[in-house]
């Protein structure tokens, strides 16, 4: 993509009221732009972002054989009656006739009934959505990582008694998450956390990311690790995995959580198997603009962002320092070969803008390597490319080039 075509612009200031790191970051970035409090729209490189982070939660959940679909936002009034929810104050409400959806376990159970009703087994069947979901936040002040309107990854497991069981499944879903969560970059700061179930079960497991941002507060043992959300930590003064007595206090986001429906759902909604019992649920919820958030707030030092290269907008971040012709027309080489590997190069092919500028932006955008055509540079007959992260700097000749592209676009988690 050519920077010069990006409506989008860096600022140098984030607007006053903004105060975590995340929304600071990515609306001067030109990431994300402000509706209003816990509304946001998604510009050009924050939608790439977006999209990446859901293409690796939807091939994990591939691998799991997980079918994905796509249900409606706007949810009838009788459903979240019969389970007793409609009355949940955090729920949008349009004409008193119908709801925005926050969950969708009133709309997901009467659905499958439609097609597997009294069934003697199901082989862990699954399904999910990535999709737009709306809760009336009344604390909406943490950037994305808490918002009205948000984009979320819910999966809904089905299983009949004595056969795959849902406690299997729900262990199974542990390990698919921290996989997402590593290739996310945001495993080493996030912990699995027991939590109360609220209004879906007797007791779930979040996985929270520590951030200075955070609006939940986790102990986490000193000893092995595990960690309890502050709501149900209560009297316990033990690990309950460990017996440890020292736990250490953390502000995080819940990033995921999961939970052991049972019957509660299926037995409202009469979702039964062929011996007529209820059929036993899971559900598994991932927010993926909260991730986006959780990144921003992990992965950045005083200049800006600092994306890992799974969910950079851009891999690669040519600069031509200078706009003379031989400088612009190398630049524009390199871009063009980047662009036959795969589009992930973004050229800074702004006329209007001096080198320090250019260098200055770049940081702020955190693309993971620059890609520096200079005169200097040129007069040696090397290009010099430049780690975001580690900041080391290296210079390769122009045949090297390619080799080195393809390095970076085949790693392993990408
Ligand atoms: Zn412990």
């Amino acid at each position: 993509m050519l920077q010069s075509k990006i409506f989008s612009k860096t600022l140098k200031n984030a607007p006053s009221d903004e105060k975590s790191q995340n929304a600071i970051l990515l609306i001067r970035a030109g990431f994300i732009d402000k509706l209003s409090a816990g509304i946001y729209s998604y510009l050009p490189l924050g939608l790439k972002v977006i999209k990446k982070i859901e293409n690796i939660i939807r091939e994990e959940m591939e691998k799991i054989g997980a079918q994905e679909i796509l249900m409606p936002a706007l949810h009838s009034k009788e459903n979240w009656e019969k389970t007793g929810r409609w009355g949940i104050k955090e729920m949008f409400k349009v004409e008193d006739k119908y709801g925005l959806g926050w969950t969708h376990e009133e709309i997901i159970t009467p659905l499958m009934k439609n097609f597997i009703n009294n069934v003697s087994k199901l082989n862990d069947l699954a399904v999910y959505q990535i999709q737009t979901k709306f809760r009336n936040e009344p604390r909406a002040k943490s950037g994305i990582l808490r918002t009205k309107e948000f984009i979320m990854k819910d999966l809904y497991s089905f299983h009949c008694e004595g056969s795959d069981s849902l406690e299997n499944y729900y262990e199974k879903i542990k390990n698919v998450y921290w996989d997402i969560f590593e290739r996310l970059k945001i495993k080493e700061k996030t912990y699995l956390t027991l939590a109360s179930g609220g209004s879906f079960s007797k007791e779930s497991h979040e996985f929270q990311t520590v951030t200075p941002a955070g609006e939940d507060l986790i102990y986490v043992c000193e000893n092995c690790g595990a960690a309890i959300n502050e709501e149900i930590k209560g009297n316990h003064n033990e690990c309950p995995r460990c017996g440890e007595k020292r736990f250490k206090e953390e502000k995080a986001i819940e990033v995921g959580n999961i939970f052991q429906l049972h019957r509660k759902y299926s037995e409202v909604f009469g979702l039964v198997d062929s011996d007529g019992k209820p059929i036993e649920m899971g559900c598994y919820g991932m927010g993926v603009s909260r991730v986006m958030g959780a990144i921003a707030e992990i992965h950045n030092d005083e200049k800006g962002l600092i994306w890992p290269t799974s969910v950079a907008p851009f891999v690669f971040h040519i600069l031509a320092l200078d706009s003379s012709e031989e400088i612009k027309k190398s630049a524009q080489k390199i871009y063009n070969e980047l662009s036959l590997i795969k589009k992930e190069a973004l050229f800074d092919d702004r006329e209007n803008k001096s080198a320090g500028e250019k260098l200055v932006d770049s940081d702020l955008l955190g693309i993971p390597y620059k890609i520096i055509v200079s005169k200097r540079n040129m007069e040696k007959g090397v290009v010099e490319i430049k780690d975001r992260q580690k900041g080391t700097v290296k210079f390769l000749k122009p045949m090297e080039l390619n080799k080195f592209y393809k390095s970076k676009i085949c790693l392993k988690n990408y």
